[in-house]
């Protein structure tokens, strides 16, 4: 059985409960917060610390390659895949609004994608014209054949550079929403 205090603090009533201290949790209890600010939240982690994809992932900051986005759009069609693109590149946008680069190791590196045959290029301005009210870029995906040699990736024949994307360090991340979210 609770006690009188335990009822009253920890165990208190809340508007909305949140299952997960991962990326997806924290992220939608900041959201919450801000667009109704009475609301009360609790999330409920089941580990010690979050213990999910959120602090084993590869860092890569990124909202899709070219092959990828062209492959979406032949799954789901282009409206589809435009929303999902912006709400990947919005959220991008939104982390480095949060917190500072250094707080969480960003780096605007780039990201890459390599190809081994040409029909993805046939694609590349079409895609870029699409894309190009998103990312405020003429091109988004550039072809880059001088870093094949400078990233010693010798037997591709295509690269790929998307300068709106980078790297991050997750797990410096998750803390940071962590304390955002206390
Ligand atoms: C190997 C790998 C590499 C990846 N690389 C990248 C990458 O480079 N870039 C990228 O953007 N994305 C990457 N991802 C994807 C990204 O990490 C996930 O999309 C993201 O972390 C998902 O967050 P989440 O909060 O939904 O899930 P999780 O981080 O898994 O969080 C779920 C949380 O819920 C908790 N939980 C589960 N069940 C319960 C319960 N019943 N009660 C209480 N708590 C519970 C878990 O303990 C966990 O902390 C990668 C994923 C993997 C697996």
């Amino acid at each position: 059985m609770n006690s009188i205090w335990e009822l009253e603090t920890f165990y208190r009533k809340r508007d909305i409960v949140i299952i997960g201290a991962g990326f997806s949790g924290l992220w939608t209890a900041i959201s919450i917060k801000e667009k109704y600010p009475q609301k009360t939240v609790l999330i409920i982690e089941r580990n010690t610390i979050p213990l999910g994809a959120s602090t084993r992932n590869a860092g890569f900051a990124c909202f899709g390659s070219l092959t990828e986005v062209i492959a979406d759009s032949q799954k789901m069609g282009w409206e589809k895949t435009l929303e999902l693109v912006k709400m990947r590149f919005e959220g991008l946008q939104k982390i480095r609004t949060c917190f500072k680069s250094n707080e969480i190791d960003f780096e605007l590196s780039g990201g890459y994608e390599i190809l081994n045959n040409s029909e993805p290029l046939q694609h590349l301005d079409a895609v870029n014209e699409k894309l190009r009210t998103i990312t405020g870029l003429e091109r988004t995906y550039v072809l880059n054949q001088k870093k094949i040699t400078e990233f010693g990736l010798g037997k591709s024949e295509f690269l790929i550079e998307n300068p709106c994307e980078g790297s991050l360090h997750s797990g410096k991340l998750l803390q940071k929403l962590l304390e955002k979210c206390h």
